[in-house]
């Protein structure tokens, strides 16, 4: 699960932002140095776990660092159930881990342009590679389509995207990254709360250890993090055992149920590609501003055919990459992706790579213009803090497209008869930055 922060303008995210843990990162890392989060950190009921005070960071990771940090965790643990002998047994012969701390530190604020990245994650190699899979599992996806309705095109591209098919799972012993990000600054809060949950499954399932996953703890195929594995995860093929790092039975049911937990329905698709009018209000463009496909149809929208839109589905505009780049229309099935990973990048990757083992074309739009228009991190803080001294509220300069900053950019947009598409660009910075000049 993967994150690229202001292509997932969501206020969520905020609230997250430090649980956001990236372990995709982890592996497709070298080119997408991220911003990713974990997946499933949907998990909205959870609670983080009281995490005790910090030491200082010069003896955090020292012997004694360790030792009073296998009691805490112990003890904690032990108030839910766990025994002392299974936390003993996860933590024999635990030392932090170097290229735990080193990973987590690396955290870049460097994320790939929407277009590119997605040309990246859903390229010819990739759907052709999910071809091939989709005709060895065929009867398992069939399976789990039926007993879930998610279907095996949506199911395939998660995984895909996941754990390229099942082969990138990650090397790390979870409970001992875990653990290592517990005793640090950065994740404690995170790390704590996503041991506690390791404990309970591997607790649940002590064959299961040691468990592996990546450096943020993402676990198996789909890599749910401890939270959303204790909550989702099914034993789909009956084995007595919810095991999603070996089981691929269990990884597709656990996926599509935690899918069908967030409201996703068999009847609709996650979205579709939409051309827009002339003189369309960028306005309206906004996430979960839902209109029925037929008023979106009346509005002049139309699909890349050209055909008018009809029924009555709920859909929701949006423009990822602001007005220069394409247009989608999204179910309430894309937000169920974005509970899985809550960014744009992410869920448009899954449904298109979904939609092109279906046998759908490329997105029509070019994202060329709009890829240009990135703004990274700390010039989107430097666009906000500009905002602000015009009077346009943000709600603080934290280099994230959250709805009070789109908002904050649609009404300067409108005072300056720009269109109003709420999009952090390249361009708007420049504007705001002239004006700053001329009138200092
Ligand atoms: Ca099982």
């Amino acid at each position: 699960m993967t994150l690229l922060k202001w292509f997932a303008p969501r206020r969520a995210l905020k609230k997250r932002r430090a649980a956001s843990a990236a372990p995709f990162a982890a592996r497709a890392a070298a080119i997408l140095a991220f911003s990713l989060t974990p997946p499933a950190l949907a998990d909205s009921a959870s609670r983080r776990a009281p995490a005790p005070a910090a030491p200082a960071a010069e003896s955090r990771y020292n012997e004694e660092a360790v030792k009073t940090f296998l009691k805490e965790i112990g003890d904690q643990a032990s108030k839910k159930g766990v025994s002392r002998d299974l936390v003993n047994r996860v933590f024999k012969d635990f030392r932090p881990d170097p290229k735990v701390i080193a990973a987590d530190e690396r955290q870049a604020e460097f994320v790939l342009p929407l277009g590119r990245y997605i040309a990246t994650r859903v390229s010819e190699r990739q759907i052709a590679r999910g071809r091939e899979e989709m005709t060895r599992h065929a009867r398992l996806l069939q399976e789990t389509e039926r007993r879930y309705g998610v279907d095996r095109h949506i199911l395939l591209a998660i995984w895909g995207m996941e754990t390229n098919f099942g082969t990138h799972q990650g090397d790390y012993d979870v409970a001992h990254a875990l653990g290592t990000l517990a005793m640090g600054e950065r994740r404690r809060a995170f790390a704590y709360e996503q041991l506690l949950a390791l404990l309970a499954i591997l607790q649940e399932n002590p064959s299961l250890i040691p468990l592996r996953g990546s450096w943020a703890g993402a676990i198996g195929h789909v890599q749910f993090i401890p939270t959303s594995y204790a909550r989702y995860a099914i034993d789909a093929d009956g084995d007595g055992k919810r095991d999603l790092a070996h089981s691929l039975a269990d990884a597709f049911g656990s996926a599509a149920n935690y899918l069908a937990s967030f409201g996703w329905r068999a009847d609709r698709s996650w979205g579709f590609e939409a051309k827009l009018p002339k003189d369309f209000s960028y306005a309206l463009a906004e996430e979960r501003l839902y209109r029925p496909l037929s008023e979106w149809g009346a509005l002049g929208v139309r699909d890349m055919k050209g055909e008018p839109l009809q029924g009555e589905t709920p859909a929701s505009l949006i423009l990822p990459a602001g007005h220069l780049g394409p247009a989608f229309l999204t179910t309430k099935n894309f937000e169920a992706l974005l509970r899985y990973n809550r960014a744009y990048a992410y869920a448009l990757s899954v449904g298109h790579l979904a939609d092109r083992l279906r046998g759908g074309k490329p997105f029509a739009a070019s994202w060329e213009k709009a890829d240009k228009e990135l703004l990274p991190p700390e010039k989107l803080r430097l666009l906000q803090t500009y905002l602000s001294e015009q009077g346009f509220d943000t709600g603080g300069a934290d280099g994230m497209a959250g709805r009070k900053t789109r908002a904050a950019i649609r009404a300067y947009q409108k005072k300056r008869d720009l269109p109003q598409d709420g999009y952090p660009s390249l361009s708007l910075l420049r504007a705001i930055r002239a004006e700053k000049r001329d009138k200092p």
